[in-house]
């Protein structure tokens, strides 16, 4: 299939939103979000970035939507999203889709936890090797581990991306573990063929409908969202890229919240009935 030029623009053309009311005649809508620069904005310190509270407020009413799936999935560890985002009905993805959680699905993938110690361990050397970078820390999310850099100054970064291989490359020399180069953060994940993409597809198997998928996010670990869902959903990147697999954008993380309003105004029509009742 000829692969048409994009991404376009999402509210460019009424086309996306007619493939939502369209679909929600037959199938339901799994929504997959990222957290950092799509649900909320990036911040030089992470743990600034909370949900508004209209977001909470969409996400929950998406959520209680009997037409909606509704999963985010985050580089972030497990508890630490749960607890910034705190509504229920929710399917969470922490770690890139490695730990999961939701209604009636608890799933770690078990390599994982196999390789947790490992990635301990070479977060503790971190810890010591970047102790005299001024703005470089080390986030240990249980299954990954994150260096981020976004307050170092220019001329300490590439101390700080040589310091991070010389570490990484110990384990993942032999393969066992990967590097995943983020906005300001390189991480240090399980070398397994899982990563948000498969959690997305494995999500979709668990809840057995057919959905149609819309996948929004800002970062290269969404990339492997939008490829795994290829064309059989809507994709959506944050911000415009050349090299995305989405066939959509959006022009910031503010314009996220205008995608969940028209979703559920499209899934709020689709269930109130179109004639009126005897
Ligand atoms: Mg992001």
């Amino acid at each position: 299939m000829k692969k048409e030029p994009g991404p376009h623009y999402f509210f460019g053309t009424e086309e996306p939103v007619s493939r939502i009311s369209r679909a929600l005649q037959h199938f339901k809508i799994a929504l997959f979000f990222d957290f950092d620069g799509t649900l909320v904005p990036l911040q030089n310190d992470p743990a600034h970035c909370m949900p508004s509270e209209e977001t909470k407020a969409l996400l929950q009413s998406l959520a209680d939507s009997p037409l909606c799936f509704l999963m985010i999935l985050s580089g972030r560890s497990l508890p630490d999203l749960q607890e910034r985002i705190g509504l229920s009905g929710i399917y969470y993805g922490g770690n890139h889709g490695l730990d999961i959680a939701g209604p009636d699905v608890r799933y770690t993938h078990p390599d994982a936890v196999l390789l947790k110690r490992a990635i301990h361990r070479v977060g503790r050397k971190l810890e010591s090797d970047i102790a005299g970078i001024r703005g470089a820390w080390i986030e240990n999310k249980e299954f990954t581990l994150a260096l981020h850099y976004r307050n170092v100054g220019e001329k300490d970064i590439p101390l700080v991306q040589a310091t991070f291989e010389k570490a990484a490359d110990t384990l993942s020399g032999k393969g066992a573990m990967t590097v995943i180069k983020g906005k300001k953060v390189l991480e240090l994940a399980p070398g397994i063929r899982w990563n948000k993409g498969a959690a997305a597809l494995w999500m979709l198997k668990q809840w057995g409908d057919l959905c149609l998928p819309i996948a929004v996010g800002d970062d290269q670990t969404d990339e492997t969202v939008f490829h795994a869902l290829g064309g059989m959903g809507l994709c959506i990147r944050i911000g415009k890229s050349k090299t995305t697999h989405a066939q959509y954008y959006l022009k910031g993380s503010r314009e996220t919240l205008r995608l969940m309003r028209e979703v559920k105004r499209h899934v709020e029509k689709a269930r109130s009935p179109s004639f009126p009742l005897p």
